[in-house]
């Protein structure tokens, strides 16, 4: 009798396990209602982004503008509770302001948040700071980094263990798995360091847009940010070539979504409009 080639006997024995990581995988994401495949715990993730949020803390330069540290506070104060009292994320927030000319900000999972000074002559005011923070944000409540590294994981054929999954032998956390989530925490909002797929920015620009609204913030300021943006300078990729969507189509999609995030705007018991200059 032929034995059974080993992979086979390692899947078939590894099968319930796999089985039970494809059931807990699916998740829907709020405001699209898109079904996710996301197979790594809110508590792995959380843990590994609190790493990366220290190690940010003990290696970046922290801002010591006491007036932008105010006003990021402010915002994420309000952004924050907007999320909160829409799609209630259990969040630990939590916020490091980096002086660093980099125009970048970002919401690791869990809601640490990093914002960098030089995001500030794109922001240009505290509406505007908010709606890249709101944007950040959504990405975190839509769980699009452990989406990512679901995906990661699953191309790698680490679907192991259960919850050893991000784990080596000797319990410690594998260094190709950091180096993962520093890439998904890094994946920000202007898309000059390393941008999301073009379908995770989209659905975050869109429930990034509500949460601002919501918080108080004039829905249009994510429309004015983003033709901002627009104006970095970036090499000539088409659009079809690129996974990033186009600035231009970022612009079209929350013009479009516009008159939906006003009426959660025109509901907000305090407004703020586009807020204080930066
Ligand atoms: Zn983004």
């Amino acid at each position: 009798m032929r034995s059974e080639p080993r992979w086979v006997s390692t899947l078939w024995r590894s099968l319930p396990l796999v089985v039970l990581a494809m059931i807990s995988a699916c998740a829907t994401v709020p405001h699209t209602g898109r079904n996710q495949f996301n197979m790594v715990s809110d508590a792995q993730l959380n843990e590994l982004a609190l790493k990366v949020f220290d190690e940010i803390g003990s290696k970046e330069p922290a801002s010591t503008d006491k007036r932008l540290g105010e006003i990021v506070k402010r915002v994420v104060d309000r952004v924050s509770k907007a999320a909160e009292s829409l799609d209630g994320p259990a969040f630990k927030w939590d916020i490091r302001v980096i002086d660093k000319d980099i125009p970048n900000a970002f919401c690791l999972p869990g809601g640490k948040i990093v914002v960098y000074s030089g995001i500030v002559p794109y922001a240009k005011n505290e509406a505007g700071l908010a709606a890249v923070v709101a944007h950040e944000v959504a990405h975190a409540v839509a769980r699009h980094g452990g989406e990512r590294l679901s995906q990661k994981l699953a191309l790698r054929g680490a679907i192991t263990a259960g919850g050893e999954v991000l784990k080596g032998k000797d319990g410690k956390l594998d260094p190709k798995v950091q180096m993962a989530l520093g890439a998904l925490g890094m994946g920000a909002t202007i898309g000059v360091v390393l941008p999301y797929s073009r379908l995770h920015e989209l659905e975050a620009d869109r429930i990034g847009q509500i949460y601002l609204a919501k918080a108080g913030y004039d829905p249009a300021t994510a429309i004015d940010l983003w033709d901002r943006m627009s104006k970095i300078k970036k090499p000539p990729i088409p659009v079809w070539l690129s996974t990033h969507p186009a600035d231009e189509e970022r612009v079209e999609k929350l013009r479009e979504s516009l008159p939906e995030t006003q009426k959660y705007y025109d509901a907000a018991t305090a407004k703020y409009g586009r807020g204080v200059p930066l």
